[in-house]
């Protein structure tokens, strides 16, 4: 489990692969897309391999 720091533009683009298990995760997998107050950059995702929590955090 660990944050990304990814360009928006780009992993929406491409998918974004699993810190763990490599497997690529995309839109369809994000978990929240509601902005949390004190990270509003801030998504989650849940590896659909894994189940690994993934925290992007757009740059
Ligand atoms: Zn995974």
């Amino acid at each position: 489990m660990g944050r990304q720091n990814v360009p928006r533009d780009q992993w929406l683009e491409l998918g974004h692969e699993c810190p763990r298990c490599g497997e690529q995760i995309s839109e369809e997998d994000v978990h929240s897309w509601r902005p949390m107050p004190e990270d509003p950059k801030l998504l989650l995702l849940y590896c659909p391999n894994c189940g690994d929590r993934v925290e992007i955090n757009h740059i």
